[in-house]
């Protein structure tokens, strides 16, 4: 297989500066990494967070972004077990970690110190070659449609990871807040397939739609409704069993944890900047509910998760358009406008 020297890439130098889409050489993969020809990649609102610098915790400058990668491994560094030339291979947001400290030793490699980000502190899938680390690259299926598998690799592992941390058991409901976002609308499906009930929250009439389209039972409007907690009390018979917070609001994620059923889980996932997360403490006792963080997800849950869209239980909404358009795709999710996800196609 013969790898070019240079390629197209979107890269900014400063946070918020211009997205360049410029020809940047191919990087070329160290002795623990395999190099990836990305065909198509997700936009994930983390991309758009990176860009902005809304975290605090600085990225890699210049920075090519994009942790929703899938391709095939075109070459591989000298200590490379695993992998061979042309293997389906997946770029994620975690792209590596010191695999030593407590938390990779318990499999929770995303709360590692040492912790390696795409499109964050390590180049990412914005690009038309991209290395990764050996053992956190996620393994693709052969005869896998990869713009349709993108979002999986972020958006899908990261829902079916906060749907396990809300503990529930089937029959259950389960508000996504944020349903028809990139993760919101895979958040449905996931939680369908996970036997619970799911009521749908975000803001339009076509957004209702397309959520209860994917199979959730209930859909409130967040710009409609008086009183959100009141209505999705109302829609789940007392308030539902579990919270997953993908919306990037302040005031929604507060929300869930009032709305909760007694003894609820309100999963936090969305993270926009500078937010904070308010509960009254009386009601947080007696009503004995929980707030719990959930991080992307580990490789057991990317296999599972990349498992329930093999099997066809999970559909990707996706939009595709060239990587040269990504500039475009970020204004439209800084208003709110995307249904499902982008994909870029990284040839164009
Ligand atoms: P997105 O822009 O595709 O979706 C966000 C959705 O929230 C939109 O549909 C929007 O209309 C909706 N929304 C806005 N205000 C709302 C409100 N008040 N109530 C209900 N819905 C509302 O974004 P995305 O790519 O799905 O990412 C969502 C968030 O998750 C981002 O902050 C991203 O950084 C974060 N994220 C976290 C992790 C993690 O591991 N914790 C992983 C990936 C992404
Ligand atoms: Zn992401």
């Amino acid at each position: 297989m013969t790898v070019p020297t240079k390629q197209k890439a979107v890269v900014f130098e400063t946070n918020g500066g211009p997205l360049e889409y410029k020809e940047i050489p191919v990087p070329k993969p160290a002795p623990n990494e395999i190099l990836i020809h990305v065909r198509y990649s997700g936009v994930c609102h983390t991309d758009l967070h990176a860009w902005k610098g809304d975290w605090p915790l600085p990225t890699k400058l210049p920075l090519v972004g994009g942790h929703e990668g899938a391709g095939e491994v075109v070459a591989l560094g000298e200590n490379v077990k695993g992998w061979k030339i042309g293997d389906l291979a997946g770029i994620k947001w975690l792209n590596g970690s010191c695999m030593a400290c407590e938390f990779c030793q318990n499999t929770n490699e995303s709360n590692c110190a040492e912790a390696d980000l795409s499109g964050y502190t390590h180049d990412g899938s914005f690009q038309e070659y991209a290395t990764a680390d050996a053992v956190q690259a996620a393994h693709i299926p052969k005869g896998t449609d990869l713009a349709q598998v993108s979002p999986i690799l972020c958006a899908g592992i990261t829902v079916y990871k906060a749907l396990k941390t809300a503990n529930l058991k089937a029959g259950q409901w389960v508000a996504i807040s944020g349903a028809g976002g990139g993760l919101g609308s895979l958040a449905v499906q996931y939680a369908k397939a996970m036997g619970y009930r799911v009521l749908g929250i975000d803001g339009g009439k076509e957004k209702g739609e397309f959520v209860k389209s994917l199979g959730a039972e209930s859909y409130i409007d967040f710009t409609v409704s008086k009183d959100i907690v009141k209505d999705v009390q109302a829609a789940t018979e007392g308030g539902p069993h579990g919270a997953i917070n993908v919306s990037v609001s302040e005031k929604a994620i507060s929300q869930s944890v009032q709305f909760l059923r007694p003894t609820g889980t309100s999963v936090l996932v969305g993270l926009p900047a500078h937010a904070k997360v308010e509960s009254s403490v009386f009601d947080a006792v007696v009503k004995s509910v929980s707030i719990k963080g959930s991080y992307v997800g580990n490789r057991a849950d990317t296999a599972e998760a990349i498992d329930f869209f093999s099997r066809g239980l999970i559909k990707c909404n996706i939009k595709i358009v060239g990587l040269s358009e990504l500039a475009k795709v970020y204004e439209l999710m800084e208003q709110g406008k995307i249904i499902g996800r982008y994909v870029v196609d990284t040839s164009k």
